[in-house]
């Protein structure tokens, strides 16, 4: 997660893809931050909602007094149902500034672990419907096709009319 350990030199392990070193921002140095995270840690798969693309997350990280300030802005992509045809779309989905503020006393062992509020923040931001072809689905037309079936006062045109017990008499 820290520039100054450039990801072609260290092979990082996976764990440390949402931590930060406190002991590495003393006397005012800022980190950058900058992850390309899949987006497993989401924990999302189901029959609405998947997401496909990494986690692109940016941000700085920089101790203020007795506090660690991060900032970060992240996006990615979630694939969501039509709410109308049913068929996949894709989302963008995107944090554009995102602030935190932790006392430096209630982190363990000098290390923040980001993991929890970047899921947090991205699960915010994801809308909860999604209309495919950015909200002019081509299933639309059938829908209003449908609402044309209708009479004059407005009721739907039953395909049993014509089975309606009355007419028989
Ligand atoms: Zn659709």
């Amino acid at each position: 997660m820290l520039e100054e350990k450039p990801p072609f030199l260290y092979n990082l392990p996976v764990d440390d893809t949402f931590r930060i070193f406190v002991e590495q921002l003393r006397e005012g140095k800022t980190t950058s931050l900058k992850e390309s995270i899949n987006t497993s840690f989401l924990g999302i798969s189901d029959a609405n909602l998947k997401y496909s693309n990494p986690v692109e997350l940016m941000g700085t990280a920089y101790l203020a007094e007795d506090h660690l300030m991060i900032r970060l802005s992240m996006t990615t992509k979630a694939m969501m149902t039509c709410t109308i045809c049913n068929e996949w779309t894709e989302v963008p989905v995107t944090v554009p500034s995102f602030y935190l503020s932790v006392p430096i006393e209630e982190i363990k062992g000098g290390i923040y672990n980001l993991e929890k509020e970047v899921r947090e923040a991205i699960l915010l931001e994801t809308p909860r419907f999604a209309e495919c072809h950015g909200g002019e689905c081509p299933s639309r037309n059938a829908f209003k096709q449908y609402f044309k079936n209708r009479d004059e006062d407005g009721d739907a045109i039953s395909p049993f009319e014509s089975l309606d017990p009355k007419k028989f008499n």
